[in-house]
């Protein structure tokens, strides 16, 4: 951890966390948030408006993180908050079919493609969850495929990494996940297709399908090589199996049709989230109609939600992706460059040693001189001048994510006001992260 003083107090957040710690485990429902890796009082919002946030000190932030990914309108958007407020009115849930989830369904399955039917879950580790399941199911094979550094959310097959760097076989990352679960998946490094073809030769008819982030945000972001999804769709069509693409991260926000509509590569399964739930909890999984057709009460592999699909979620989501035309990604695209290009050039100005990646309108910061094209080269940047980094922006009111390794989100919110702040606030931040030291 860097030597960083935190010389702004928030005692209102200090003290809810104080009091959360108790009643929760490290104070929080989502471990990131803790600010574990870059220390501090992480800021309890009690409210959004547009790009900012305003935190329970009353201090207002520039918001970068945007709930990580799903307010790319911005917070309490004036028509989806109607969405929303008519859908309750009308009841919260029924346990029934209701009309907003076949709208949801025909919003998706209209804008992508490769997706022909779709089922509507709650979270994206529910998405992923079951996408591996209905592969497994398909195939009646049982080993999956993921890479190091790509997160699917906290499902136990899919939290194995690559441990030692010989290990093939995923060994269990925390305790509560048991080898039996871990055992059957192999994870490889990003961005390297030879490892995946020895991978398919070593296991001959085992492998079920390839799970990959569509450009991973989560180990920073890390765009797939030129080919790299094409050659991942190419093996797994070679070899039988299913090309599993996980979008709950760039799904509707890099563009209408996420990073499918960027590059093309037809995925058999896709899952999503985030920006499609309109800030509430909704996830999809869909793809191939005859590989979907298996799904329960269809087919023989069980899948079931008592909220999924449910009516207030349904309506946000349709109301946000509604609003989402080539308009809207032109204006988010617009100011992730220009906000892009103000931090690159604060960080040269101080001769801070970075790389700027980007997908789409997503982008982060890695503080190495090497490009970055897998897991190992992540961590091995200075992730202590992102901590000095970030306190000086979180200070002068600007809120990133809180840690070195994930993107950051901007909206169609963010407008001249916000980027102005945001770039009054870089120098000092960009100064900060030059004096860093470890
Ligand atoms: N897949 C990806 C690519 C994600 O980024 C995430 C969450 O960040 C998930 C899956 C899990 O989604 P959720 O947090 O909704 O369970």
């Amino acid at each position: 951890m860097a030597c960083v003083s935190y010389p702004y107090a928030a005692p209102v957040s200090q003290t809810l966390f104080d009091r959360a710690a108790v009643v929760t485990p490290g104070g929080v429902n989502s471990p990131v948030r803790a600010f574990r890796a870059v220390g501090g009082t992480p800021r309890f919002m009690v409210s959004g408006a547009g790009p900012y946030l305003t935190d329970a000190d009353g201090r207002e932030y520039v918001d970068l993180v945007c709930s990580w990914g799903p307010m790319i309108l911005g917070h309490s958007h004036p028509e989806v908050t109607a969405a929303v407020q008519a859908a309750v009115a009308r009841g919260t849930s029924f346990g029934t079919p209701g009309e907003g989830e076949v709208e949801l369904a025909e919003e998706i399955v209209g804008r992508i493609g490769p997706v022909e039917q779709v089922r509507l879950v709650s979270s994206g580790t529910e998405a992923t969850m079951s996408a591996i399941r209905l592969a497994r199911g398909f195939t009646g094979r049982a080993k999956v495929i993921k890479f190091a550094g790509c997160y699917h959310g906290h499902v136990d097959a899919l939290l194995a990494s690559a441990g030692s760097g010989v290990a093939t076989f995923g060994l269990p990352d925390t305790p509560g996940v048991t080898g039996a679960q871990a055992g059957e998946t192999v994870v490889l490094p990003y961005n390297d297709l030879e490892a995946v073809r020895q991978a398919f030769a070593a296991h001959p008819g085992e492998i079920a399908c390839v799970i990959t982030e569509a450009s991973p945000g989560n180990m920073g972001v890390v765009p797939p090589l030129p080919g790299f999804n094409a050659g991942l769709k190419q093996l797994c069509a070679e070899n039988g199996a299913l090309y599993v693409s996980d979008e709950v991260m760039t799904g509707f926000r890099v563009s209408r049709a996420g990073w499918y509509g960027l590059d093309g590569v037809e995925p058999d399964l896709m899952t999503f989230g985030k920006v499609m739930g309109g800030g509430f909890p909704a996830a999809a999984f869909g793809g191939r109609a005859d590989v979907m057709a298996r799904l329960a009460p269809a087919g023989p592999v069980y899948q079931a939600g008592t909220l999924s699909g449910n009516p207030v979620a349904t309506a946000a989501g349709v109301a946000q992706l509604r609003l989402l035309d080539d308009a809207a990604y032109a204006k988010v695209d617009a100011f992730s460059e220009r906000l892009r290009s103000l931090v690159t050039e604060a960080l040269a100005k101080e001769g801070v040693e970075h790389r700027l990646q980007v997908a789409g309108n997503m982008f982060s910061v890695f503080f190495t001189g090497a490009d970055v094209t897998d897991y190992e080269k992540a961590k091995a940047q200075e992730a202590f001048r992102f901590t000095a980094f970030f306190h000086s922006m979180l200070a002068q009111g600007v809120y990133l994510p809180p840690s070195a390794f994930e993107s950051w989100f901007v909206s169609t919110a963010h407008d001249d006001r916000a980027l102005e702040r945001v770039a009054a606030a870089l120098p000092g931040a960009a100064r900060a992260a030059a004096e860093a030291t470890e």
